[in-house]
């Protein structure tokens, strides 16, 4: 049996953590909050007593933590992971993050003979549960060779991308939550704005979706607040924000100007702070609901 660490048993991690111990692997537990700890405990894993505890005798450490600040704590600092670990273990990092904090924790990596790569997922709380994420790999090939069973326990094995080097999962992850939550403010904008016009909702989504305008977005997950009114609390708002900040700012490292990125980044802002940092990731449809009066629900009355 393989012994592996898991650090961040939120939203995303605690169903992580569970595939891995359905899979049969010998998982070791850690977060801050006593509670997820003990959900762990309850799903068969041995609940550790700090993030180091947690990393001594780990084969592989896998971490699904909010972002770049935490990741640098958990895996780099004094008392962090990367020091417990013992030379010639695996981190798979899976949390939505930057790029400077994962090569920070590369170099800290390399010099204890540790190997890192960077994991991050897509696909909602609803796929971590069903073991069907899709995860985005950035790494040596070896390391994600060694990986891949960890990473089929917790993913689809047809959509887990080997992408390139270190660095290149988080800079997927990144522009695609941007390109996502381009794609929600222009469906509420379309939307709202199709409902004033006097159009049923159901036939303007119906035409939408088999037009050359359809996304994925509108074709699917808007359907969450369609039905019934649900913004998805799973992903908070102030996760939303975190992943739009670190989009742009991956822009302004490699010099490309993104004019739209920066606003939609503010509109998602005016979001977070009308509902709440804990506000579900589609409350900017909510913004445009409110501010046109239109609820979007069907059937339309
Ligand atoms: P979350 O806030 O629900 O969970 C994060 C967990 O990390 C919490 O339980 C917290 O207590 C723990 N934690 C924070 N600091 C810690 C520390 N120093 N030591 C130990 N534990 C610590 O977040 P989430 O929604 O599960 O997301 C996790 C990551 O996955 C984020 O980077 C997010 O952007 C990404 N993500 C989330 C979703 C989603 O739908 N929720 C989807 C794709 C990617």
């Amino acid at each position: 049996m393989i012994r592996v660490g898991f650090i961040g048993l939120g939203h995303m991690g605690s169903h992580m953590c569970r595939s891995l111990i359905t899979a049969g692997f010998d998982v070791s537990a850690y977060d801050l909050d006593p509670e997820a700890l003990l959900r762990a405990r309850e799903a068969g894993a041995r609940p550790a007593s700090s993030v180091s505890d947690c990393a001594a005798g780990a084969e592989m450490l896998v971490t699904s933590l909010p972002g770049p600040p935490q990741v640098d704590l958990v895996l780099n600092g004094a008392e962090g992971a990367i020091a417990a670990l013992a030379p010639g273990s695996l981190v798979i990092e899976m949390s939505t993050s930057s790029l400077e904090v994962g090569r920070r924790t590369r170099a800290q990596a390399t010099e204890h003979g540790v190997v890192l790569i960077d994991a991050p997922v897509a696909g909602q709380t609803i796929r971590a549960e069903a073991g069907t994420l899709a995860i985005y790999v950035g790494g040596e090939p070896a390391a994600f060779a060694r990986a891949l069973p960890v990473l089929e326990a917790i993913g689809d094995p047809q959509q887990i991308f080997h992408l390139g080097p270190h660095g290149s999962g988080y800079a997927v992850k990144l522009v695609l939550n941007l390109t996502w939550f381009v794609h929600a403010v222009a469906t509420a904008e379309a939307l709202t704005v199709g409902v004033k016009a006097g159009v049923d909702l159901d036939k303007l989504h119906a035409a939408l979706v088999s037009s050359p305008a359809n996304s994925n977005f509108l074709q699917h997950d808007v359907r969450m607040v369609l039905d019934g009114g649900d913004y998805d609390e799973g992903f908070a708002m102030k996760l939303v924000t975190k992943d739009l900040a670190l989009a742009v700012e991956l822009a302004r490292d490699v010099e490309v100007p993104v004019e739209l990125a920066a606003l939609v980044e503010q509109i998602h802002r005016r979001a977070q702070a009308s509902y709440g940092d804990l506000a579900g990731e589609m409350s900017a449809v909510r913004l445009y609901e409110d501010l046109t009066g239109v609820e979007l629900r069907w059937p339309s009355p």
